[in-house]
């Protein structure tokens, strides 16, 4: 299309308004029709731009599309409203500019970003450059009075249009540029002269057309549509919908563009461009943070592809731009109150904002930042608990290295761009780790990249670290870990990646895929071979001090799935409340104890059953007598039984290929007529769905002597410890609960057992007993079944497992498709499903209270420790969650959020129990 139809198009649509919103948003001049708090309706950034034109800061001006016309688009809508206030808002800017969209002597240039409500940083697209044209190229060289700038600026344009809206992909532009530059013999893009630009724009549209068919558009309007529509389009694309998808963030919600005047940073030696945060974001130190470049845009400072300086070398090159700068970022930290991430470009020595909002931070930086701005008076203490949120606690548990006393040879020192340690399997590809991680092959994974970028998201949330061998602080790498929590070094320059050989040269050795290196996120240092290491420890001051002002909030307690006494100590540590679920079978699959589980499972008679049991019996009691002195008087709930016998046997096929190797080498060996028995025996206990046959209660129902020898372990054990001045708070639990039947049978062998107990030492324990509901019969019926369960605790792995009827051992089969569908929004055996099995869990408890008003009421299933599903425990007014101790502060965490939400806003009477 020409510019004159193009313009004659949208200005024929100028006049049709047909409804009332108000699809774009003018901010310049001083001051901005929206606002900062429009995240919803502007997006961050446009929310963001509006706020900082309206506090009078230096912002190039411009117009924001809210989001709306983006979920218009992607409905197919052809919006001819949003078109007409475009064309109005690009006029003022042009009137407000003395300027007009690439005409002129003094065009206009634009750059077209996305901004979503929450953050994505790089995941969706920008257009930089927009406006110019064979004419306006030659203008903007002739009134900048720098060709090369020009040049360069247009060939910028053309390989990210091609790129972003023609869909072209970058690597047909970079064959060109770089054959460019060999031909000239330049190291640096900078460093080529601008009739060399000028042939590298010449082959680049001869791309473009060779490509498309069509010849790259000259007309600016009709740039500035595509490249709207594309920006829409990215919400699309595969990275922004993994990171959405990761991040929980709605698919619909829908991204604004902005558009906004150009300020140039690669004018001359004069301008520039840095990203920075206002407190050091890796470990929330107070100080001023940041990289800049000189003569560059503001890609060139993020992609890794320059090494930027630091910010303090601005205050030495232009003291005034970077006092302004620092007083500009206070101002606006003491405005928003938190950590501000920011942009900005300096245009022949004057200083514009670009972007400030606020900044992403590790944990270890969340923590101390809160405490920090409630000592400054920034923030309440009721506020700081919302700074945090609860998965970063994880910071303070990741692993550290084991350096003491181990040779360690340091391959090569980047920068600290995320905290942690990592020590795992190289890959070179996003795709390779995606790939080595689903199929088994690696069990923890690095990523080793020149540098990463978004589409790299799927492959970097698989690894347990990054390694990047070029780009900075704020590089797409160190971000994004951060933002995940993960361990990244960053910008180790004396690596040497070479991702197509799939090989990392270092120090004279070169490292191939699979081999094992360690990276120390905190140091930046690469170091050989597989070091081991530690958990980190809890204690640290600031975590202390900020889980101090958690605990007190929260009315949800907080209990720790933990098996053996080790468990449990960690799990105080880590604050737990009580144990909500012991699964008493891992004590079995020790070598000591394994073979009298077998026995006892081989048994073919009750007798012999006994004889095995009996055996089992003291390792048992002891097991839990640890586990009752660990917690001294908290809960410790004990679970029977669950699990298909046959987890405890060999496999049939192994056993089928020992025997026939027998059979030719030794067949008269009396190990073969064992191994035939034993054969014998797994064959009968075969199941075609063993997660829905003999397992749970029913191993107690069908051998009762199973649960009368746990029931006889727990209660001698309690008495012991009682005995020795302790004070056990037992629960016995009982699993997979279908009908109060089932629950009476058990509870009733358990109590007898209890009485016996207590008889024959002269001595009795409190205790209750409860059952899991993991059935979605046990549920509809929770009302029976706590006639005689004095508790419930939900296990939600299995009652998801049953409720939706998906294995959970097998969903990943079908699982990526379903979120590709849009079919889950989450992985439903990490975030609980709220209005199915929630539902479920919420009426049981309600049921079983209605019996039973005191009837205490958690979760033990995954769930427990996923922030999102705690927050539903506690609207539903559950007593308690229980989860893995390296999950109890986050779930700690979680659990205050929610009952200072609640005082805020009150009780949630869809979910709650009012
Ligand atoms: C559950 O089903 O939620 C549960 C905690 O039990 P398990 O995972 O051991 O089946
Ligand atoms: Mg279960």
């Amino acid at each position: 299309m020409t510019q004159g139809a193009m313009d004659q198009a949208l200005a024929g649509q100028a006049g049709i308004t047909s409804n009332t919103t108000k699809y774009v948003y003018f901010f310049g001049g001083g001051a901005a029709d929206g606002n900062g708090r429009m995240k919803d309706v502007l997006g961050g950034k446009g929310a963001g731009l509006a706020e900082m034109t309206n506090a009078g800061l230096p912002v190039p001006p411009g117009f924001t599309i809210q989001t709306d016309a983006c979920r218009e688009y992607m409905r197919g809508a052809d919006n001819a409203d949003m078109n007409a206030e475009m064309l109005i808002a690009l006029e003022r800017l042009e009137r407000l500019q003395g300027q007009k969209l690439g005409h002129g002597e003094n065009p206009l240039l634009v750059s077209v970003r996305s901004g979503a409500k929450f953050s994505m940083p790089g995941m969706m697209d920008t257009i930089l450059n927009l406006g110019l044209n064979d004419q306006a190229v030659e203008a903007l060289a002739k009134r900048s009075g720098n060709p090369r700038f020009a040049y360069d600026s247009y060939r910028r344009l053309i390989q990210m249009f091609g790129d972003v809206v023609l869909d072209m992909g970058k690597k047909g532009f970079e064959a060109i540029f770089d054959s460019v530059k060999e031909r000239e013999g330049v190291k640096f893009d900078y460093e080529l002269q601008p009739q060399a630009l000028k042939d590298v724009i010449v082959e680049y549209k001869k791309l473009v057309k060779k490509e498309t068919g069509k010849d790259f558009p000259q007309a600016p309007l009709e740039q500035l549509v595509a490249a709207r529509d594309a920006v829409f389009r990215s919400w699309n694309n595969d990275r922004a919908k993994t990171y959405r998808r990761i991040n929980h963030i709605d698919d619909w919600l829908g991204t604004a563009v902005n558009v906004q005047a150009m300020v140039f940073g690669n004018l001359g030696e004069n301008s520039g461009t840095g990203v920075g945060f206002t407190r050091n974001p890796a470990t929330g130190e107070h100080v001023f943070f940041g990289e800049y470049l000189m003569n560059a845009q503001g890609e060139d400072v993020v992609s890794g592809v320059r090494t930027p300086l630091p910010i303090s070398e601005l205050e030495r090159v232009m003291p005034r731009v970077y006092e302004h700068l620092r007083s500009i970022t206070w101002k606006m930290e003491k405005h928003y109150r938190d950590l501000q991430d920011f942009e900005f470009t300096i245009q022949d020595g004057k200083l514009y904002m670009l972007q400030t909002r606020n900044g992403k931070r590790t944990g270890l930086a969340a923590v101390r930042i809160a405490i920090d701005m409630v000592r400054e008076g920034l923030i309440t203490q009721e506020e700081a608990i919302f700074r945090v949120e609860p998965n970063q606690l994880y910071d303070f548990l990741v692993p550290r290295l084991v350096e003491k006393g181990e040779k360690i040879e340091v391959l090569a020192t980047g920068l600290p761009a995320s905290p942690g340690a990592a020590v795992g399997q190289i890959v070179f590809s996003a795709e390779d780790a995606v790939k080595y991680h689903n199929n088994g092959t690696y069990r923890t994974i690095i990523l080793v990249r020149g540098e990463t970028t978004p589409e790299d998201i799927a492959g970097m949330e698989v690894a347990a670290g990054i390694l990047t061998s070029r780009g900075g602080m704020t590089s797409h790498a160190a971000v994004v870990t951060r933002g995940m929590g993960k361990c990244c070094v960053a910008g180790a320059g004396d690596c040497v990646v070479n991702e197509a050989k799939k090989e990392l040269t270092v120090k004279g050795h070169t490292y191939k895929q699979g081999d094992w290196i360690s990276l120390d996120g905190t140091t930046g240092r690469v170091i050989a071979g597989q070091l081991k290491t530690l958990p980190a420890q809890p204690d640290d001051p600031d975590l202390v001090k900020f889980m101090s002002w958690v605990d007190p909030v929260r009315r949800l307690k907080i209990r720790a799935n933990a098996d053996v006494p080790r468990d449990a100590k960690q799990a105080r540590l880590f604050g737990a409340e009580g144990i909500g679920l012991c699964r008493t079978e891992h004590m079995f699959f020790a070598e000591d104890r394994i073979g009298h589980m077998r026995t006892m499972i081989l048994a073919d008679n009750e007798k012999d059953r006994r004889e095995a049991l009996k055996a089992l019996l003291p390792m048992q009691r002891a097991d839990f007598e640890g586990l009752f002195e660990t917690m001294e008087s908290l809960p410790v709930t004990i679970r029977l039984l669950d699990p298909p016998l046959h987890e405890f046997l060999p496999q049939r096929e192994e056993l089928l290929v020992q025997i026939a190797r027998l059979e030719e080498t030794k067949p008269r060996s009396p190990k073969l007529k064992e191994l035939r028995t034993l054969l014998a025996r797994v064959q009968e206990l075969h199941e075609v769905n063993p997660m829905l046959g003999l397992r749970g209660c029913r191993l107690g129902i069908a051998f009762p002597e199973i649960t009368e020898m746990q029931a006889r372990a727990i209660f001698e054990a309690a008495v012991n410890v009682k005995v020795k001045g302790g004070d056990p708070h037992v629960d016995v639990m009982v699993p997979l609960i279908g009908s109060i039947e089932e629950m009476r049978n058990q509870a009733t062998i358990i109590r007898r057992i209890a009485s016996e107990v207590f008889k024959e030492k002269g001595s009795s324990v409190e205790f209750l007993v409860g059952t899991m509901i993991e059935l979605p019969r046990a549920a509809l019926t929770a009302d029976q079944i706590a006639e005689e369960a004095e508790f419930f605790s939900f296990g939600t792995n299995d009652l998801t497992q049953t409720t939706f009827g998906i294995s959970r051992d097998d969903i990943n089969h079908f699982l990526p498709a379903y979120m590709k569908a849009g079919i889950f929004k989450h992985d439903p055996f990490a975030t609980l499903d709220q209005a199915g099995v929630g539902l479920l869990v919420k009426m049981a408890t309600a049921k079983g209270r209605n019996t039973r008003p005191t009837l205490q009421v958690g979760i033990c299933g995954e769930h427990g420790g996923d922030p999102e599903s705690v927050k539903f425990c506690h609207k539903i007014g559950l007593n308690y969650v229980s989860c893995s101790p390296f999950r109890l502060l986050t779930a700690r965490l979680a659990a205050a959020q929610a009952a200072v939400q609640e005082m805020q806003t009150g009780p949630d009477i869809h979910n709650g129990t009012c």
